[in-house]
């Protein structure tokens, strides 16, 4: 008999069909790739859309699993680079892995390390984020590179790097990353892959992607040492339209059971679309995709829509942080000298812990004095704004009024957002 050419041209390499995961879609939208689903992982289900929330060192910076969870949090994500040099993760595995150390019960996904060694070496090095954005006060020119020192070095078995920490050398290869994330024991684990970066080439670029993709079978290879884990897949291509279709067919013929689009998504929130338009409709429709560090309200429309599920990023937290606060108007900046008198919550109608209880003027004043509860009352209320938008971009997928919520949604959260205040915060 025959075998279905289709699946010889599909050379599904690496184990399928028993990893601890399953997806269904529950609704789709009409006329475009969005979906509804459900997630099913070792440590609970994750209904989709959905928004993680992002515990670099093992926790939510200033909050406690009990908050994150009661604000509506699903899922979290831990960082393999950050946990693997502090405290490390050996020891993480000793207290019984992630799980146990920082008492999330939830589902969590860790990233490869690889985000980090680009961001933390060619970024630094060259002033670029995820989407080209420069940092503060640094032009589009790469100031003083040759000044600088080289952070990472990146040959085809792997990366050599420096600690932010203390300045000591260290390697990661697809081996060893997978390894790292086997010993924290998250429920989704993401392969390794060199994150390129918007100010390089196509011919860099490709030549990085080839090397993502070998090291994408490694980590296949390596998979092995727990069954209790599923391992995401990485496309990348920076924002070539020919790369990114050639990663996303690569992905797709291989047997990951679930995928992240990772690296650079361009210049500017029409390139990520483009991306996100040239890739999804070649990965398999019944695999779960997470789309890595992005996470403004339009954004979240957009890639939903498009067929994403799965989202982190810590611009809610990081703007907490600053006193940057999400309205359904837009975001205010709670430490202006207009909210010194004001009693009322950040947002009338938001059900958060905070704007249950405090006024703007008291979080203004907590602010300016310095105090940790500041931090802690805005993260609780971004992070609330952020996975409830999410959660309820899901229910109007369920109910057939996703357009019309997104368009209420957008013209009054546009209308409202200052100039300077709409960029991205990624990572
Ligand atoms: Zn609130």
């Amino acid at each position: 008999m025959a075998a279905d050419p289709s699946e010889q041209s599909l050379p599904n390499i690496g184990r399928g069909g028993d990893v601890p995961l399953s997806f269904s879609i529950e609704a789709r939208l009409p006329g475009v790739d969005g979906r509804a689903g459900t997630l099913a992982l070792p440590h609970g289900t994750v209904e989709t859309p959905a928004f993680m929330v992002v515990g670099t060192q093992a926790t939510i910076k200033s909050l406690t699993p009990a908050e994150v969870r009661g604000l509506g949090t699903q899922m979290i994500l831990g960082n393999a680079y950050h946990l693997y040099l502090r405290p490390g993760a050996a020891i993480v595995e000793e207290f019984g892995g992630l799980h146990n150390f920082m008492s999330w019960d939830g589902p969590i996904l860790t990233d490869s390390g690889g985000f980090q060694v680009f961001s933390l070496g060619f970024a630094l090095e060259h002033g670029v984020g995820k989407i080209a954005k420069i940092f503060p006060g640094e032009g589009t020119q790469a100031p003083k590179r040759a000044q600088r020192p080289k952070l990472t070095r990146i040959d085809d078995e792997g990366v050599t790097f420096t600690s932010h920490l203390d300045g000591s050398t260290h390697r990661f290869t697809p081996e060893i990353s997978i390894g790292i994330q086997q010993q924290l024991g998250a429920d989704v684990i993401v392969a390794f892959d060199e994150c390129t970066s918007p100010l390089h080439d196509h011919a860099y670029t490709a030549r990085a992607l080839d090397r993502t993709h070998r090291w994408a079978d490694r980590c296949l290879t390596a998979w092995t040492r727990r069954d209790d884990q599923a391992l995401f897949g990485i496309v990348q291509g920076g924002a070539y339209q020919d790369l990114r279709l050639r990663s996303a067919e690569f992905f797709a013929a291989r047997s990951f059971p679930g995928y992240c689009i990772g690296g650079s998504l361009g210049k500017d929130k029409a390139d990520m679309r483009a991306i996100l338009d040239w890739t999804l409709p070649i990965l398999p429709d019944e695999r779960p995709r997470h789309l890595l560090g992005i996470g403004e309200p339009e954004d979240l429309f957009a890639a939903i829509e498009r067929g994403i599920d799965l989202f982190d990023c810590v611009a809610p937290t990081r703007l907490a942080r600053h006193g940057a606060l999400y309205t359904a108007t837009g975001r205010l900046q709670i430490k202006g000298a207009r909210y010194t008198r004001d009693q009322g919550p950040i947002e009338q109608g938001c059900e958060c812990y905070t704007c249950q209880r405090f006024s703007r003027g008291y979080l203004r004043h907590l602010f300016h004095a310095g105090e940790t509860l500041a931090l802690r009352l805005a993260s609780l209320h971004n992070l609330h704004f952020i996975v409830n938008l999410v959660r309820d971009i899901r229910v109007s997928i369920l109910d057939g009024t996703f357009a019309t919520f997104r368009d209420t949604f957008l013209a009054r959260y546009l209308a409202g957002q200052g100039p300077g205040q709409g960029g991205s915060i990624s990572g």
